[in-house]
């Protein structure tokens, strides 16, 4: 068993020990020492980093995990022998983050049982956000914000967070808001005063105005029933400061109020759909357009239509080949587009004696590309900056020889 320091003073960052084992764990340093304020990975909260100090050399403690015996391992970067006494250093900074975090999840799960009945089942703290998940079906975004609000409420009386040691049989007595299933010895109860009883190894703060903020970020359905998603203390600042540029970034773009984002969001969405539709229409009639005056401008029988557009895309070309051939029983297209991929569209009026997917085949397999359709349309794509527009339009104009003859 190792005395845990921090289960007394959650601020108690430098403590001495002794080196009482001194071992490699998968390929990686490991020492167990007599006592430690370095919290181990457990109850939803990270472990703690930071350094130990022996022999004048500083050595990284790296992670920090809980045996099944009562010990604690720490991870360290280079060997340490066993015997000698060692001065600990707990990052500070990365254990106040974590304390808010944790004290943060105390508040927030009680109040949401206090308004809505709504217990905890599970705390998840990561990187950048915590995570409780509530045994409820469903929470309104109302109520989200009104546990938000007491939480915070409980924040800003800056109430009393005690620590107390008590036989398991009296906490059965008391009105805890979880035990744990099963404990060796006494519990280690977390008490914010008249607000939050609960049983708890990990590290807190002293007072409820130590946590800074709670901030709600996002709730989502999960198997055991909602999970919402929080910030406390700095991280809710940083993540506020994130918020705002964002939001102050996209409101220049559009150049608007941050909170008039939404509408003029709509609003430009709205335009951009106003816009799409308006060029389809145009895009409709200017393929009407060349359709007639390229079939006024040809001769023969059948009506063969040879053109590269080099500045039109595949779905132009699609759409042309549609209005040349259709109502028509003697037009055969054979078009190629230029803009984006280089595309070949070849048509034929419906029923004619050729066979269009065949044919495209053919002159996919000379130009490169690959491609197929039907008798009467086919439609290849070719290797995009690859290919040379001369040579696609000298390829078509030999496949318009071979037809007419
Ligand atoms: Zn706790």
């Amino acid at each position: 068993m190792t005395d845990r320091l921090y289960y007394h003073d959650s601020f108690l960052y430098t403590f001495e020990a002794q080196v009482l084992e001194s071992f490699e764990r998968n390929g990686r340093h490991a020492i167990k020492l007599d006592r430690t304020a370095f919290y181990p990975t457990s109850g939803g909260q990270v472990h703690d980093t930071g350094k130990v100090i022996i022999d004048g050399r500083e050595v990284a403690v790296t992670e920090i995990a809980d045996e099944e015996d009562g010990s604690i391992l720490h991870f360290i970067s280079e060997l340490v022998v066993s015997g000698k006494t060692l001065h600990g250093v707990v990052d500070a900074e990365r254990r106040r983050d974590h304390m808010q975090q944790h004290s943060g999840q105390h508040v927030l799960s009680a109040a949401f049982v206090r308004l809505f009945d709504a217990g905890t089942v599970s705390f998840h703290m990561g990187a950048e956000s915590c995570t409780i998940d509530l045994a409820v079906k469903s929470l309104a975004p109302k109520q989200i914000q009104e546990a938000e609000k007491l939480a915070n409420e409980i924040i800003t009386e800056d109430r009393p967070v005690t620590i107390r040691f008590v036989a398991l049989e009296q906490a059965r007595q008391m009105d805890l808001r979880k035990l744990p299933p099963r404990e060796a010895g006494d519990l280690r109860l977390i008490d914010i005063s008249d607000f939050d009883l609960t049983a708890c190894g990990g590290t807190h703060v002293r007072s409820t105005g130590q946590i800074g903020a709670i901030l709600v970020r996002k709730t989502e359905n999960v198997k055991q029933g909602i999970r919402v998603e929080f910030v406390c203390g700095l991280r809710a600042v940083r993540t506020a400061r994130q918020d705002y540029v964002t939001l102050t970034e996209a409101a220049g773009l559009l150049s608007t109020h941050i909170y008039e984002l939404p509408q003029q969001i709509r609003k430009s969405l709205e335009e951009a759909k106003n816009a799409a539709k308006a060029g389809q229409i145009l895009l409709q009639e200017l393929a009407e357009f060349y359709a007639e005056r390229l079939l006024s401008e040809t001769t023969g029988t059948p009506r063969l239509v040879t053109r590269v557009f080099a500045d039109r895309d595949a779905t132009f070309i699609k759409l042309l080949a549609q209005k040349l051939t259709a109502g028509k029983n003697d037009v055969i297209a054979l078009l190629a587009s230029g803009s984006g991929q280089p595309t070949l569209v070849f048509a034929q009026s419906p029923g004619q004696k050729h066979n269009m997917g065949q044919l495209l085949k053919e002159t996919m397999a000379q130009l490169g590309g690959r491609g197929g359709g039907s008798a009467d349309l086919a439609q290849g794509g070719l290797p995009a900056q690859t290919t040379d527009l001369k040579t696609i339009e000298a390829a078509l104009q030999q496949l318009a020889a071979k037809l007419k003859s």
